[in-house]
């Protein structure tokens, strides 16, 4: 048989994990986590193909990926590299300026996926699959970002080269400043308003269910972005509160912001973000009608949830699908 490369993670958590699934069979992955009963559940699952004890064991490893807690990335990683000359070292790190400086095989990675919830048994072999995937190359390793690109491939993802500079930049807009607000949003809930509370809440606010100490660790690695993207959405409200006092008319700067938010929904590559919502009424057999006539077209439902948001008046259908085609198919065919 073939040998196949030997792939080390440290940290087998929701990423790890995921990755550790998204490798299986086509790389032989040996892993090592904080907490052994996580590395003997991963093994007897088949998640993984060893545990390693120690860094020295994943010395005849072509590349070591860190996936523990943002906050032990960079020291991990320095740990790794320093014993591990021979090895490319990368990590998942929602942040990548932290790695500059660090001598060695360094490939930092962010793949753009995830989910509000942690831990090895979150994880999901289909989660990184179509999710783009940032690789930075730290000190001009040309043949192992090759290697880490072809890596992210095999796990399904798509590889971005980015330098981190320009990563913390882009997930401070797209990713950071937009937890902070839904977390201001959730925060600003007055107690008793929970009874009335619509699906536009809880989908707005639906990440501020992550993880407090993980988004405080974000905010200190990448505070100068954040404080720039906040003072840039604070500009925004308070222009448009002062148009709302006003009494001025702001249907321009709503479709703008819309026309922008319909346009992502088509670029979007996640495939979690092709999601329909259809209304369905509070009868026996709605919601299998809908169903039906998506499947009797051959396309395939990837989730199915039901979104009370009127109580005692039927509720929507939160459908995601596949991929793009499936997702102007099913809209086509749903009207
Ligand atoms: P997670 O589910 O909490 O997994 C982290 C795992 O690291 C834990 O399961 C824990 O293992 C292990 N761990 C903790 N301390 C350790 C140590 N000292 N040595 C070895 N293993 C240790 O978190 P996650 O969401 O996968 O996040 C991991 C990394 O992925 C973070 O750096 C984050 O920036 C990045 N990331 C996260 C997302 C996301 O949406 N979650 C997206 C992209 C990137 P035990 O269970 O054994 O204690």
């Amino acid at each position: 048989m073939e040998s196949r490369d030997k792939i080390g993670i440290v940290g087998l958590g929701l990423i790890g994990g995921s990755l550790a699934l998204a490798l299986r069979g086509k790389y032989e992955v040996v892993a090592m986590s904080r907490n052994p009963e996580t590395t003997a559940y991963a093994l007897g699952c088949g998640m993984i193909n060893g545990v390693a004890e120690s860094y020295a064991d994943f010395a005849d490893c072509r590349a070591v990926i860190v996936c523990v807690p943002i906050g032990l990335v960079k020291q991990t990683v320095c740990e790794l590299a320093a014993l591990l000359p021979d090895v490319i070292i990368s990590d998942v790190g929602s942040v990548k300026g932290m790695l500059c400086g660090i001598k060695g095989r360094i490939i930092g990675g962010h793949p753009m996926a995830g989910t509000e919830q942690s831990g090895v048994r979150a994880a999901k072999e289909r989660l990184l699959e179509n999710a783009y995937y940032i690789l930075t190359d730290y000190n001009g390793n040309a043949d192992d970002l090759e290697y880490m690109k072809k890596l992210v491939r095999d796990v399904g993802a798509k590889p971005v080269i980015m330098n981190a500079e320009e990563h913390d930049r882009l997930v401070g807009k797209i990713s950071h400043v937009v937890h902070i607000a839904a977390y201001s949003l959730a925060d600003s809930m007055l107690e008793g308003d929970e009874t009335i509370v619509g699906s536009g809440f809880m989908d707005t606010t639906r990440i501020a269910s992550s993880s407090p100490e993980f988004w405080n660790t974000v905010c200190a690695l990448n505070r100068g972005n954040i404080v720039e993207d906040i003072d840039e959405l604070t500009e925004t409200l308070t222009r448009v509160r002062n148009d709302i006092a006003a009494g001025k008319d702001i249907t321009p700067f709503l479709a703008e912001a819309k026309e922008k938010r319909d346009r992502l929904v088509y670029k979007k590559r996640y495939m979690t973000e092709y999601v329909l919502y259809v209304d369905v009424p509070d009868c026996v057999g709605s919601i299998a009608g809908v169903l039906n006539r998506l499947t009797a077209q051959g396309i395939s439902i990837e989730n199915l949830g039901v979104v009370h948001a009127r109580e005692g008046a039927g509720g929507a259908l939160r459908i995601e699908l596949k991929d793009e085609r499936d997702y102007l198919k099913a809209k086509e065919i749903l009207g």
